[in-house]
């Protein structure tokens, strides 16, 4: 099978296993998500925070994007593939982005004029309270917090008062007790009918100093926690944005392998090397993907890749192997009439092979 590859940043992709999904099931997919997108944007318009920002701008304009294909007339002409040819690139922006290259994304939604279809700005805002967090403070998240309370609170994310419980943890750490209190008192309270554990766990960790060895204190205390905040918090923006946690990139490969993974897949003896879900890179994200579901079996020459049935038919050596019949005349005329197994170097007479005949 020929692949079309691109490779960027060292990314690389197949393009072909979208190839075989019916373009009927594409209009589907594509239906169910836009009137899942339609719906997300009208609980987006209630939200008076989020209103007019540039997001529900980007929702927008991908809601036409999709849109767009209830016009074309089948998966074959040009439009179709220009078509393609943007999901595709807004998808490498995606996780260009997700990987922290925003000056590479940037270049690419310029260059193939895709600014309006991605969330660059959205992943600014997401680096720039990211690395706040990274440098242990939470100021920017909590303000960020602060813009979408309504929204959080939908999502009955406890995002906000991680945050103020890590605040808290600091002023512990640097024994201020007083201030520790007078904060538990203005932040943490209102959160006690949901965390009442954890607000008593926090008052008890005054009387333990950063050192202790004692749990649950010692993991309070651990640095950790910050990690931790950093993945709540895009997992929070992430839903709040109705993106998924893995880039969109991914899931789109997940349905073109899991239409191609086969149970001899992965095997270094008999996989094939012409295949997506054998490729070392490729194969990583099919590991988790469900089999291919085949009503009829093709049996493939691993000589030569070709399909072997009556016109190519399979011929056995008398240790049992197959190859097909047009491989392996190739191989006799090229070797005065002599063929040799690949796999067990057994050498013999062509007349020797055996036809096989499936039933
Ligand atoms: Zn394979």
């Amino acid at each position: 099978m020929a692949a079309s590859k691109i490779n960027l940043d060292g990314l690389l992709i197949f393009e072909q296993p979208f190839a075989r999904v019916p373009y009927e099931n594409y209009r589907k997919v594509f239906r169910t998500t836009q009137k899942n997108i339609e719906r997300e944007l009208g609980h987006l318009s209630d939200l008076q925070s989020t209103a007019g920002s540039p997001t529900l701008n980007v929702m927008r304009e991908r809601c036409k994007h999709l849109s767009f294909i209830e016009d074309i007339q089948g998966p074959i002409g040009s439009e179709y593939a220009r078509w393609v040819d943007t999901r595709l690139d807004r998808w490498i922006v995606d996780w260009v982005l997700r990987h922290g290259r925003e000056q590479t994304a940037r270049h690419i939604a310029r260059e193939r004029g895709i600014e309006e279809l991605v969330d660059i700005d959205l992943f600014m805002d997401i680096r720039r309270i990211e690395d706040a967090l990274g440098s242990h403070s939470c100021t920017e998240a909590l303000a960020w917090c602060g813009e979408n309370k309504n929204a959080l609170k939908k999502l009955k994310s406890t995002l906000e008062f991680d945050l103020r419980l890590q605040e808290y943890i600091e002023l512990a750490r640097d024994r201020r007790t007083a201030d520790a209190i007078a904060y538990a008192r203005k932040h943490l309270i209102p959160w006690q009918e949901t965390h009442l554990m954890q607000i008593q766990q926090a008052s008890a960790l005054l009387a333990f100093p950063p050192t202790t060895t004692c749990n649950p204190y010692k993991r309070l205390y651990d640095p950790i926690r910050w990690l931790n905040l950093i993945q709540s918090f895009r997992l929070a923006i992430f839903s709040l944005n109705t993106l998924p946690s893995e880039p969109l990139l991914h899931l789109a490969l997940y349905g073109g392998l899991s239409s191609l993974k086969l149970p001899t897949c992965y095997d270094p003896e008999i996989k094939n090397h012409d295949c997506p879900v054998c490729d070392p890179w490729l194969g990583k994200l099919g590991e988790e993907v469900p089999f291919s579901h085949h009503v009829n079996s093709t049996i493939v020459c691993r000589l030569s890749g070709k399909i072997m049935d009556e016109d190519n038919a399979p011929m056995a050596f008398p240790n049992g192997y197959v190859y097909s019949r047009e491989a392996l005349e190739e191989m006799s005329a090229q070797n005065e009439g002599k063929v040799k197994c690949p796999r067990t170097q057994e050498e013999c007479d062509i007349s020797k092979l055996k036809k096989v005949f499936i039933s």
